[in-house]
């Protein structure tokens, strides 16, 4: 089944086109045929657009919305100029599979779309103010343009850690608060989490029930999951993205005064702080120099600049405090796994989170570490180590088309 997963941001939208072959899933028959980026849509929007195996084509173009944008997409797959040999017409893509950001408390897993799944997404918007609307965009734009009857499958980014039990979930806060908002943490990054769950399971040919691991997604957001016998039972992301570990702009945890504090000081509204906290703070604003980890590690090892190392380290030491928090809540784990951008590829980040931790059983291979990188997975721990440390990298976009895959074409019961 060809199968077009969308991502759909207030000015951005990702795509993959992907085959995948649920009756050979565990033979990872899936075939990745094309992805790409649109970006800064809304009016000249920036476009890399990449066919499997062959250079990325980067071009820009009038776009005006994200119906626009989707458009393009289609249009651009089917096209000779793309030559994709499964996609020759719109008759080809079978089913559209969404990242859905917030799903609530009422989507536990993936979903067909239908008009009331509709709904329920738009009773999310709270909660999601400047991503569930994008989201309903896409949605709305390839119903328009690929019609009604086309398949369209919600993957939320909430929904595996819906299994949080009320003591991982609940705020201190009064309780009614909850009982009429759903006040609560939610979690995201969750297909991220289940797939590194998944492909870890399927690395050690271990059951679901087996799975017990802390995994750790680096990017530009960042968030840890508790997850135990396969489930999710705690993570770092709260009623927002905001709460957690320290990332490329978002702070993470900060004592909640700090808003007023900041605003009183810096005459800021309540609104401005909180944009400060996502969009100023993090490796940004302690570094005053960039969000981007990489350039933070070249800055920090050729000029020794101390805000890049101090940087550098706050980030560490967020993770080291999560990975003992979360051994703590999980009484052991097996095994911690790194991923995101900055998971898989930096070495140097993922020795400074172990360095210290070997009391806990935690032995990094030096030579395995700086071997791993550019998507490669495997263990990077010594053979010694009581717990095993793990590169696995993360493939949402797979999980969201196997997820549609399995929506579309419900297995059959003999
Ligand atoms: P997103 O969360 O937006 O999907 P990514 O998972 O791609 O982002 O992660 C982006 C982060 O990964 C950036 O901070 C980037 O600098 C970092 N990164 C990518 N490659 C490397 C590398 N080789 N070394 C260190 N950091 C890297």
């Amino acid at each position: 089944m060809n199968i077009l997963v969308l991502n759909c941001g207030s000015s951005t939208v990702k795509f993959q086109l992907i085959t995948t072959d649920l009756e050979r899933i565990d033979r990872n028959a899936d075939k990745k045929l094309a992805r790409g980026v649109i970006e800064r849509i809304g009016g000249e929007a920036v476009l890399s657009l990449q066919v499997e195996g062959q250079t990325t084509q980067r071009s820009t173009a009038l776009l005006h919305d994200i119906r626009a944008a989707v458009d393009y997409i289609i249009r651009w797959a089917c096209s000779p100029q793309a030559n994709i040999s499964e996609i020759r017409s719109i008759t080809d893509i079978q089913a559209v599979g969404h990242r859905v950001v917030h799903g609530g408390e009422r989507f536990v897993s993936s979903v067909l779309i239908t008009d009331e799944v509709l709904s329920g997404i738009e009773d999310c918007i709270d909660l999601a103010p400047l991503h569930n609307p994008a989201n309903i965009r896409g949605i709305l734009a390839v119903r328009e343009l690929l019609g009604a009857g086309l398949p369209q499958v919600a993957v939320f980014d909430t929904a595996f850690h819906q299994t949080l039990p009320e003591q991982a979930y609940l705020y201190a806060l009064p309780y009614q608060l909850y009982r009429r908002h759903r006040i609560r943490r939610y979690g995201f990054h969750g297909t991220s989490h289940r797939y590194i769950a998944y492909r870890y399971r399927q690395l050690r040919n271990v059951p679901r029930e087996a799975v017990n691991i802390i995994t750790l997604h680096l990017g530009n957001g960042c968030s840890a999951a508790a997850i135990k016998r396969g489930n999710s039972v705690d993570t770092s992301m709260g009623l927002t993205p905001l709460e957690g570990l320290m990332m490329g702009t978002r702070s993470g945890d900060v004592d909640p005064s700090i808003i007023d504090f900041i605003g009183t000081k810096e005459g800021l509204s309540a609104r401005e702080v909180e944009s400060l906290l996502n969009k100023q703070s993090g490796l940004l604003g302690i570094s005053g120099l960039t969000h981007d980890m990489r350039d933070l590690l070249d800055e920090a090892q050729s000029n020794k600049d101390r805000r890049a190392l101090l940087a550098i380290q706050l980030f560490c030491y967020r993770v080291q405090k999560y990975i003992g928090a979360y051994l703590a809540a999980m009484n052991g784990t097996d095994a911690i796994i790194f991923s995101g951008g900055i998971g898989e590829n930096s070495a140097e980040v993922r020795a400074q989170i172990c360095a210290g931790l070997e009391w806990m059983g935690i032995k990094i291979d030096q030579e395995r570490n700086t071997s791993m990188s550019g998507r490669q997975e495997g263990v990077i721990s010594t053979y010694d180590s009581r717990l095993a440390i793990y590169v696995i990298p993360t493939d949402e976009e797979l999980l969201i088309a196997r997820d549609t895959a399995r929506c579309v074409q419900p297995p059959t019961a003999n």
